[in-house]
């Protein structure tokens, strides 16, 4: 035995590696302990693990864990299953679905969990990936959260899965997003900002405007061309889908200046720091994403465009007088002009 198989023999409280199970399950395993010690070495804020269980079983056990997590659980290694399951107080699991490339939250409260473990494993040794982030109770009463990223592989012929990954403490992360969802900062059907963001947003930035932090800025009104009519050919959930959808492509074509949210209903806003001209282009950039985009609800094609009108600052008149109430009128005007030179435009201001 080599120093190196000394130190895992030392650190190991597994069953596989001394079991009856087969050399290709034992290798991976004792090569994947290797890597993980590897690991934890270079890196201290995430704990690597080795979890496994046999299929037509309950049971999770642990094949390996970095010393964090029983220090944070305050448990010995064997116990560690158990100390883990036993202080989750809820679980959120990210699922992505291959079909339309969006990542799902789902909240399981832990009652819900005990009956929900085999489920899971089902459809994780599916995907072959999971990610889920528990709210743990720690030994000292704090709460926190970890992230939880592995891969699933199963061996057949042991009737065992194991699931190799990384826990990394995302507390910070879990209460900002509980927080901004509890002050209701975030729309439900879109995740994006709300319209009393905006009303934030425009009152720091004239304040910034007024001294002199700033030069101009641009509010922009986004609104679906004919949505009614999505909803009356295919459905008012098929509408949802399209509003989820078109809030990820908007997103997804702003810059880290730039700020998108729901105004309400089928209308979006759009905030940039800069001049009109600056504006025009993430506007025109926006419209030509959405035209692009292939928008489709159970495998049916929706075509859809948008029309924007948008507002700069500086075109508004003084200054030192400038409110939210004029640049959002001035947005909105601009908007009516787009609809009635034909939708699918950008249209501003003077
Ligand atoms: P225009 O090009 O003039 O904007 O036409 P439009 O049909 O988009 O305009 P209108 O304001 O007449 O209709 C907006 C529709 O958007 C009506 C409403 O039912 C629908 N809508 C608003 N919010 C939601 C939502 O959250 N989900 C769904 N599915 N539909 C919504
Ligand atoms: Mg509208
Ligand atoms: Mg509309």
């Amino acid at each position: 035995m080599n120093q190196q198989e000394n130190n895992i023999e030392k650190q190991y409280f597994g069953r596989i590696l001394h079991g009856r199970y087969s050399s290709a399950l034992k290798t991976r395993v004792s090569e994947g302990i290797k890597a993980l010690i590897e690991c934890e070495k270079l890196a201290h804020s995430i704990i690597p693990y080795i979890a496994a269980w046999h299929e037509d079983e309950r049971i999770i056990w642990y094949e390996y864990a970095g010393q964090e997590f029983s220090d944070l659980l305050d448990c010995s290694f064997k116990s560690l299953a158990e100390s883990f399951r036993k202080s989750i107080i809820d679980q959120r699991v990210y699922r992505y679905t291959n079909r339309e490339r969006k990542v799902e939250e789902r909240i399981i409260s832990r009652d819900e969990l005990r009956g929900a473990w085999k489920g899971l494993r089902e459809e994780v040794k599916e995907s072959g990936r999971v990610e889920a982030v528990y709210k743990v109770l720690t030994s000292d009463n704090n709460t926190v959260w970890l992230k939880d990223q592995a891969s699933i592989e199963t061996f057949e012929e042991d009737n065992t899965c194991i699931s190799i990954g990384f826990l990394t403490d995302v507390t910070k992360e879990m209460e900002l997003k509980d927080l901004f969802q509890r002050i209701g900062y975030i729309d439900e059907l879109t995740k994006l900002p709300r319209r009393s963001i905006l009303d934030r947003i425009l009152e720091i930035n004239i304040g910034n405007l007024q001294r002199g932090h700033i030069e101009d800025f641009v509010l922009m009104l986004i609104d679906v061309d004919h949505f009614k009519l999505v909803n009356d050919r295919h459905g008012h959930q098929a509408g949802d889908h399209v509003l989820a959808t078109l809030a990820d492509v908007m997103k997804s074509t702003t810059r880290k200046q730039d700020e998108i949210g729901r105004y309400g209903g089928e209308e979006f806003y759009g905030f940039t720091v800069g001049d009109i001209n600056i504006g025009l282009k993430f506007a025109e950039r926006l419209r030509k994403r959405v035209e692009k985009y292939r928008f489709t609800y159970k495998k049916e094609n929706i075509p859809i465009t948008v029309s924007i009108g948008l507002v700069s600052a500086t075109q508004v008149g003084k200054v030192e007088s400038l409110t939210a109430d004029q640049l959002i009128f001035l947005a909105d005007k601009s908007l009516y002009a787009a609809k009635q030179s034909g939708r699918n435009r950008v249209a501003s201001a003077v």
